[in-house]
């Protein structure tokens, strides 16, 4: 069988995917590699895990959520809202869980997919959904093998092990290793390992009460317009308006907030000055926290700035010399975001294979399609928009315009598209040189930067992308004959 599309991932690109795909009579099926849904909220089951954008913004645009507990949802609560929409969908009929697809290659009017078992799937359309928060990053440290407690990174947490009064040796400050702090503080003696100080933006997260969720479900259209809510639809658009410019006055506005906020909150003038972070606000992704500050000077909390030299039997040794003995090491260590839909193998049109295509760094014309690739799409993929807001809106906007190339793609003598080597030149080249000015490459390391240290996504504002997202320019795609496609 042939299918119109095949899905690669089951999480929240694939789940959109699978529900427009079906609505739009498609043949469809979603290949998902692990047991269930839900990709990096099925993986993330750390303490204190928590989606920093708001509840109601954080939905599918057609599935508002009355049920929300709080403001600032918890990991859990959406795992079980993609569930909800997954059924309600009747998606599960269109999912082979357990299949993880090794290689794809491009048959001339179709692509054939091999999963690990070597049954192939014949797909006109390949979306791969695969995430980029996906692949744990494991650090290199020195005796990390040698240490005798448990180390458990933040993306594949282990349940069974102990945490209260453990003394917890948690290594990384980014949004992960915060949240985790701030979860265990109270329950355990937390050393906090922090290679680059944060900028941590003050936000509150209060619970909804019944009364409220009760309007929420009678009342439609408050609903509605809470997922779209304008303050942060005005933030995010603020936000990225300001990427271009790290002096830009919303840059400098956002830094004294998150300044003020650090010296409001802490009173130790060592730790204060420890937490300083000494580079632009937003450089990295913002830390939303209602609560680190305040785990961190609890009286069994420890920052720990020394960098780490080696990990030991019994801890972890720092290079002034101290050995910092604790019970378990948590890795909030991120994850390696240049692989996207790789170790799996895809070969497109004369041979090419992406490993080749990518070789200097992944990329994707306007985050989507790759020339020599026909028919294969991405979902928050390379050069995709990245920051504090949510990438539900995103992946829906990146849908709009990947329906329009497989409408497009099924116009009788067309075997597929893909994106002109000029357009994607042309869209890298404006890309970059936005990019190298922008605050995410003004002056730290963070996983938004490729491996030249150019800022690897959309440098530009977010209704600059939505915009981009309407209508694909027809003159930027190479449309193969069925014949050449072939050849
Ligand atoms: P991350 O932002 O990449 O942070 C990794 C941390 O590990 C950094 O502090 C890094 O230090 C540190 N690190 C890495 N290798 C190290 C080593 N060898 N020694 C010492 N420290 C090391 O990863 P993350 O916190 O998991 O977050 C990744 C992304 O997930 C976020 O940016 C966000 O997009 C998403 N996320 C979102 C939420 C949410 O609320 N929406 C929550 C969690 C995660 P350096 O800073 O010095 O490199």
């Amino acid at each position: 069988m042939k299918y119109d599309a095949i899905v690669i991932g089951c999480g929240m690109s694939g789940i959109l995917a699978g529900i427009h795909l079906k609505n739009s009579g498609k043949k469809f099926i979603i290949l998902e590699k692990a047991g269930t849904l839900g990709g990096t909220w099925r993986d993330n089951t750390y303490p204190g895990l928590t989606c920093d954008v708001p509840s109601h913004a954080y939905t599918y645009s057609f599935e508002p959520n009355p049920e929300w507990s709080r403001v600032l949802p918890p990991g859990g609560e959406i795992q079980q809202y993609f569930q909800a929409v997954f059924d309600k969908y009747g998606i599960a009929e269109y999912v082979r869980f357990g299949t993880e697809i090794a290689g794809a290659v491009w048959k001339g009017d179709a692509w054939e997919l091999k999963d690990q078992r070597g049954q192939s799937y014949q797909g006109r359309v390949v979306v791969a959904a695969t995430g980029v928060l996906h692949h744990p990053n494991y650090p290199q440290i020195k005796g990390l093998e040698d240490f005798a407690g448990h180390v458990i990174h933040s993306a594949r947490w282990d349940h069974s092990v102990p945490l209260d009064a453990k003394k917890i040796a948690i290594i990384g400050t980014g949004s992960t290793g915060v949240q985790i702090v701030s979860a265990l503080a109270a329950r355990s003696k937390v050393r906090h390992f922090q290679r680059t100080a944060q900028w941590i933006f003050p936000v509150e997260n209060p619970a909804f009460t019944e009364e409220q969720r009760a309007e929420f479900r009678s009342n439609r259209d408050l609903l509605t317009y809470l997922q779209r809510e304008p303050t942060y639809l005005a933030n995010v658009e603020r936000f990225t308006e300001a990427i271009l410019d790290p002096n830009s006055e919303q840059i400098r506005e956002i830094q004294k907030l998150c300044q003020d906020n650090l010296d409001g909150s802490i009173q130790d003038p060592v730790l204060r000055q420890k937490l300083q972070p000494h580079y632009r606000a937003g450089c990295k992704r913002l830390i939303y926290s209602p609560d680190y500050y305040k785990a961190i000077q609890q009286p069994g909390s420890e920052l720990i700035t020394d960098g780490i030299s080696q990990i030991e039997k019994s801890g972890v040794r720092t290079s002034d010399g101290v050995l910092h003995e604790v019970d378990i090491i948590v890795l909030a260590t991120g994850f390696k975001t240049d692989r996207y839909v790789r170790p799996m193998d895809v070969t497109g049109l004369q041979g090419k294979t992406l490993e080749q295509a990518w070789s200097d760094v992944p990329t994707a014309y306007k985050s989507i399609s790759v020339p020599d690739f026909p028919n294969f799409y991405f979902m928050n993929g390379p050069t995709s928009p990245v920051g504090n807001f949510s990438l539900i809106d995103t992946s829906e906007m990146q849908w709009g315009y990947i329906s329009q190339l497989i409408e497009r793609g099924e116009q009788a003598g067309v075997a597929g598209l893909s994106a002109k080597p000029e357009a994607l030149a042309q869209y890298d080249h404006d890309r970059k040189q936005a990019a190298k000015g922008s605050v995410f490459g003004s002056g730290c390391h963070s996983w938004y930067l490729d491996k030249n240290g150019v800022p690897n996504t959309w440098p530009w504002s977010q209704s600059r992308f939505r915009q981009e997202m309407l209508a694909p320019v027809w003159q930027d795609y190479t449309h193969h004959q069925t014949e050449e496609a072939v050849a």
